[in-house]
């Protein structure tokens, strides 16, 4: 199947000059949930790993609650809870927070001894996207190599609470015996972080910077301004692609991030995985999926105590402002706007993972380095 992003309603780039310089192509990878071979691109499909080589593990020290049982571990648990009420009633100050962190990394060693066979200490990574050369000549590849993997740790990591993922860059040809995945470890995954394969679609777009990462005050003023009395939104509807891609401009939840390498170069986004697809609708749905989904009516209103409220209806009902009451409270009827949204519910189904509250996780890579070092962003709502 292919998506196709219709065409934006005004050009920003001849609106505002400055942003034509800033133009970049996104690779929108519109997951579809289906089977894919190991000889395909793919978002949570089989990965062409080799069999002779072991499949990754995450050995970070994921949270675990059980309690230490030798007596050093629990007399570190008891000066834990201390520390940690001395660094509550002195929250500046540096060297009990030294304290407490020492504290905290002797219990990781003693956990380490107690719980040596703990599988929570080597949970197996999950495939989160693979990409051939082929369908996404993009990437970097790094010379000799024509596939790019990214697996991740399915639990919540320190200091994002998020996925921890790493990525490979391999040479297809020197692969001959592929190996099986293992089977993720359900009671120790986030169910959440467990993504159902899906094939991938991938289309280009060009996008800007997302609203903080515009260049100027000066620029977003003028954009302010000439938002004024149209009904199009530089940020939602013309900037970045929502949903999961590769490259472009982040299309950022929270604040900009710049990760740079240890070799202090600037790092370009390599992937952002999404926990939906959907955005702003009008200017960034698919041509082919709007064919797909249903749509309903999101009525917005004022009450007549000076709040707002709004409620969804079906698209073919007529919303009657004088039979509605919102918590007891009349509408306003000359204050009623409404809108077409589709309905979530018949949206098809993709990676079907929910990353915090809606969250993004990004990850970045080096594009200069050979090695290709990442960093990892997560934000949500
Ligand atoms: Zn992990
Ligand atoms: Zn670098």
């Amino acid at each position: 199947m292919r998506f196709t992003t219709p065409d934006k309603p005004v050009d920003v780039a001849e609106l505002f000059p400055e942003l034509a310089g800033l133009a970049r192509t996104a690779v929108r990878l519109h997951p579809r949930a289906g089977a894919t071979t190991v000889r395909e691109s793919s978002l949570g499909g089989p990965l062409l790993w080799p069999a002779d080589e072991a499949w990754p593990v995450c050995e970070v020290d994921h949270p675990d609650p059980r309690p230490l049982t030798s007596a050093e571990g629990r007399e570190l648990e008891r000066r834990l809870v201390e520390a940690h009420r001395a660094v509550g009633a002195s929250p500046h100050d540096a060297a009990l927070y030294r304290a407490y962190q020492a504290v905290e990394a002797d219990i990781r060693r003693v956990r380490r001894v107690e719980y040596a066979d703990d599988p929570a200490a080597r949970l197996p990574m999950v495939a989160i996207a693979q990409f051939y050369a082929r369908d996404v000549p993009e990437l970097p590849f790094p010379e000799g190599t024509d596939v790019c993997q990214v697996l991740w740790c399915p639990t919540d990591h320190d200091p994002h609470y998020a996925p921890l993922p790493r990525v490979w860059w391999r040479d297809a040809s020197t692969v001959t015996a592929v190996a099986t995945a293992p089977e993720p470890d359900r009671d120790l995954s986030e169910e959440e972080y467990l993504p159902t394969p899906c094939r991938i679609a991938p289309e280009r777009v060009v996008e800007y910077p997302d609203w903080d990462d515009l260049p100027s005050d000066e620029l977003r003023e003028r954009i302010s301004a000439w938002e004024r009395g149209q009904e199009w939104r530089y940020r939602a509807d013309l900037a970045t692609a929502p949903g999961t891609k590769v490259g472009g401009w982040p299309d950022w939840i929270q604040s900009p991030v710049e990760p740079e390498c240890d070799r202090g170069h600037r790092m370009v986004p390599l992937l952002t995985v999404a926990s939906g697809e959907v955005g702003a609708w009008r200017t960034w749905l698919p041509v082919e999926t709007r064919a797909e989904v249903a749509f309903q009516k999101e009525v917005r209103f004022a009450t007549v105590d000076g709040g707002t409220g709004h409620t969804v209806i079906e698209r073919d009902e007529v919303f009657d402002p004088a039979g509605f009451r919102i918590f007891g409270r009349a509408v306003v009827p000359e204050s009623v706007e409404e809108e077409l949204i589709p309905d979530y519910r018949t949206v098809p189904r993709g990676m079907d993972m929910m990353l915090g509250d809606v969250g993004n996780l990004y990850i970045f890579m080096c594009p200069h380095c050979p090695d290709r070092p990442v960093e990892v962003e997560f934000q949500c709502t």
